[in-house]
């Protein structure tokens, strides 16, 4: 007799990670079933994808989305269910609807979901790194308590679960080197950086994602959340983090060891590869994804990132190494930066700026509970609001 196929919630269903995990998950129709699939607001892209993937319940964040969600399931004649906001969400996420979670809604707002999943044990395919930067020790806590296994999905901290298996490879784990492909300004100056544009932000050299991560790697603060994930992920602290810009984009990160080893994991950047580790592992499953032709790709660099032209990725080991509240604040002031640039209320220059003056004015407080970290990230955001209103 063969397994019974995983009933598998992808949170953040038309997103571009929401689109790779489907396409890995049509591949496998014996083994893998889209059985809860929920977005923030269009209506009907979800409902697009409930016709071609017949999933038992359909999740729309936005609860002015819900009849358009309900009539269209029924007018399709499909039999899936339709529900609305955080709280069922939350309820589905936790209940023997799924067995394993995709969390690829983007931001805090992937949060409460994201905790939902670890509190119930699910197999956790972890892409929302922001509820990790926000809420790290109390997930991982979480995590650990009720048995999730949490398999990441961002293809640096993929490349690091491949390389560190069992805890004897932890134990002689000496320093993460976490990879970057530098963003599409790479090698420009500060200076040089003053009029850029979101069409210009977004168009990254190597991978294809949506808008709020492709802004993040154009002001390497993708590459600081990351750091801070990796922290959380991995136990160790910033100190044995180093960021490596590497354009081609292959080598996903690489971990040494105290005996004079490195190991990394390489291949082309497509997000299909990690999510089928994190449906396969411990087996490997066929993601779409060809292999790597490194005759065809000739050279592999690696340079040192620029924290001049890009001071996001220093105010994030900055964050890192004050702790407490100091990463909330961090992450929600770059979303309401990362949003007001997208919407050419503010420059580029000003994201890093916006985020380093909320980090000023707050300082960091002992991040006791649930409740002061999602308070730091409120103060944080209307921080960030008003001097973005200040500036205007
Ligand atoms: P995206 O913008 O393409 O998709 C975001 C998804 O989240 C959409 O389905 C949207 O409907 C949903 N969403 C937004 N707000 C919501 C809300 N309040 N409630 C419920 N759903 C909501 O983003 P993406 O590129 O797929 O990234 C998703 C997450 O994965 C981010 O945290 C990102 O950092 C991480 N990630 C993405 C990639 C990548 O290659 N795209 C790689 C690594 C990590
Ligand atoms: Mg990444």
């Amino acid at each position: 007799m063969t397994a019974p196929a995983r009933k598998v919630a992808v949170l953040g269903a038309t997103g571009s990670i929401g689109a790779s995990a489907l396409d890995v998950i049509a591949r496998h129709p014996e083994a893998l079933r889209a059985s809860v699939l929920a977005a923030g607001g269009r209506v009907d892209a979800l409902l697009a994808l409930c016709e071609r993937h017949r999933p038992e319940h359909a999740v729309i964040a936005d609860e002015r989305g819900f009849a358009a969600l309900r009539d269209g399931l029924r007018e399709r004649g499909l039999s899936t269910q339709a529900h609305c906001g955080d709280q069922a969400l939350v309820e589905l996420v936790g209940s023997d609807a799924c067995d394993t979670v995709v969390a690829a809604i983007v931001g805090a707002a992937g949060l409460t979901s994201t905790l939902a999943a670890a509190r119930a044990g699910k197999r956790l395919l972890l892409a929302n790194k922001e509820s990790l930067v926000l809420a790290g020790e109390l997930l991982m806590d979480a995590a650990a308590q009720a048995g999730a296994c949490i398999v990441p999905i961002d293809s640096e901290h993929n490349a690091i679960f491949q390389c560190l298996p069992d805890a004897h490879a932890h134990a002689g784990l000496k320093r993460i080197l976490l990879t970057a492909s530098g963003g599409p300004f790479r090698g420009r100056t500060r200076s040089d950086l003053t009029d850029v544009t979101p069409e210009q932000a977004v168009a990254h050299p190597k991978w294809s994602m949506g808008p709020k991560i492709s802004v993040d790697s154009a002001t390497l603060m993708n590459k600081g959340l990351e750091v801070i994930e990796a922290h959380h992920l991995f136990g160790v602290g910033g100190e044995r983090i180093q960021v490596l810009v590497h354009p081609q984009s292959l080598v996903h990160s690489l971990v040494e060891f105290v005996d004079g080893s490195t190991l990394a994991q390489l291949g082309l950047p497509d997000m299909r590869t990690a999510l089928a580790v994190g449906f396969g592992w411990p087996q490997r499953i066929d993601s779409g994804v060809a292999g790597l032709d490194l005759l065809a790709h000739g050279r592999l660099d690696f340079e040192r990132p620029d924290l001049d032209a890009f001071p996001c990725l220093r105010l994030a080991f900055e964050a890192l190494a004050a702790g407490g509240t100091a990463p909330a604040v961090l992450n929600a002031a770059n979303e309401v930066a990362v949003s007001a640039f997208l919407q050419r209320r503010i420059g580029f220059l000003a994201i890093p700026a916006l985020v380093e003056d909320t980090l000023a004015a707050l300082p960091s407080q002992p991040a006791s509970s649930l409740a002061s970290l999602r308070d730091a990230d409120q103060r944080a955001r209307r921080h960030a609001e008003q001097a973005i209103v200040q500036r205007a």
